[in-house]
């Protein structure tokens, strides 16, 4: 079922809740991915109901050009998760429905994690992100919201939010799920032609090399390692690499003990941002 509209959306909700059922909520931008479907997978799996969002949401976007090229396949996402088995409401708002009239991000302060990676090269991402998230949660009132690990900074970011904006929901993170290349699923790989598809497997690739000596080699050692292979390839264009410890996201310069860490990056294929990251230890 889909609706455009919250107030109908919040009837519906309304009932599921009085009959004492839980809901899991799947916040996405659309072009859903079997990374997606993971994720709405285990909302059914650990919930009566699970709501998915389809909404690219104009305010997380620092570059107009970005939002527009976004993909948007509503009617084979519609599809899509028809193929799941279990009760799916979809919410797919125009921005009016969740904004109004005025569509602007609220500012934030999640304590330092908006300023990391994402939010150093993307002004004002995760202020649009936690805007919308807060809207979404007050408008669904999930039990459980399900976050990819592939966005890591997101994952973190919404953990604080709730935190923030003291809301019932847990949030779940999950595993990124990537094709067999080892290249991470996502919406906009649909931009990629079959040459950049595979040409940007570079990017997990590095990551597990990282990965693999992170116990012996220094972090500005890896760091050379990777700008080296991106400058080495004509096709990708290396944004950021990070490692960064796991709770606040600060860029670590060297390892400590005690401290988890996962490794990011972010660059461009054919002019299209990709990011990923993984865990080191
Ligand atoms: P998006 O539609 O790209 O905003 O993503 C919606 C949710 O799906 C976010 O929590 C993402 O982290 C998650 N997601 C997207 N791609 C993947 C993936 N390859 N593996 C796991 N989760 C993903």
């Amino acid at each position: 079922m889909i609706y455009h509209h919250h107030h109908i959306l919040n009837k519906e909700i309304a009932s599921v809740k009085r009959k004492n059922k839980t809901i899991g909520f799947v916040p996405t931008m659309g072009s859903l991915h079997h990374g997606h479907l993971t994720l709405i997978s285990r909302a059914l799996e650990e919930n009566d109901i699970a709501v998915v969002s389809i909404f690219v949401n104009p305010t997380q976007f620092d570059k107009p050009a970005d939002l527009k090229k976004y993909p948007r396949t509503m009617d084979a996402d519609a599809d899509l998760l028809k193929t799941l088995k279990g009760p799916v409401y979809i919410y797919a708002p125009l921005p009016s429905d969740l904004y109004g009239d005025n569509v602007v991000s609220k500012k934030y302060n999640f304590g330092g994690l908006e300023h990391q990676m994402e939010g150093r090269f993307r002004p004002g991402h995760f202020d649009g992100v936690g805007t919308v998230l807060n809207l979404l949660f007050r408008a669904i009132s999930p039990d459980h919201a399900y976050f990819g690990e592939k966005d890591f900074q997101q994952l973190q970011i919404a953990n604080k939010l709730v935190e923030i904006e003291d809301l019932p929901t847990k949030i779940v993170g999950c595993p990124i799920v990537r094709e067999e290349s080892g290249l991470a699923m996502s919406s906009r790989n649909k931009r990629l032609s079959p040459k950049l598809l595979e040409e940007a497997v570079l990017i997990h690739q590095m990551l597990v090399e990282v990965k693999k000596y992170f116990g012996r080699y220094s972090i500005a050692k890896l760091s050379i390692i990777v700008e080296k292979a991106f400058r080495e390839n004509e096709h990708l264009e290396l944004e950021y690499f990070e490692i960064a410890n796991i709770n606040n996201l600060k860029t670590a310069a060297r390892k400590r003990a005690g401290i988890k860490y996962r490794a990011f990056i972010a660059a461009f294929a054919g002019g299209v941002r990709l990011i990923d990251n993984i865990a080191l230890n």
